[in-house]
């Protein structure tokens, strides 16, 4: 599953650095790309946008249903 960003989304520019899939761009929201998003599986143990994001505005996205091993294996294909 992966994440997106909601409209209370501050901007702030935090989850960018984080992302170990370079998933996130900047815009009003701030955008993930769910083809990019593993929530951090393959990378580490906890989603990092959702950690350090200050607004609470990081939720799963219903449209984007993955298992831990699809998730893993897009990670592998993102950084094959
Ligand atoms: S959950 Fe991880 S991979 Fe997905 S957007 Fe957030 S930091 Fe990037
Ligand atoms: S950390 Fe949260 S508030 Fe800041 S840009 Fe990312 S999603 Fe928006």
């Amino acid at each position: 599953m992966a994440l997106l960003i909601n409209q209370d989304c501050t901007e702030c520019d935090a989850c960018v650095p984080v992302c170990p899939n370079q998933a996130i761009t900047s815009g009003t929201p701030y955008v993930i790309d769910a083809l990019k998003c593993t929530e951090c599986v393959g990378a580490e143990d906890e989603q990092q946008c959702k950690l350090v994001c200050p607004s609470n505005c990081i939720f799963e996205n219903p449209d984007f249903p993955e298992t831990q091993e699809e998730l893993l294996e897009k990670y592998k294909q993102l950084h094959g």
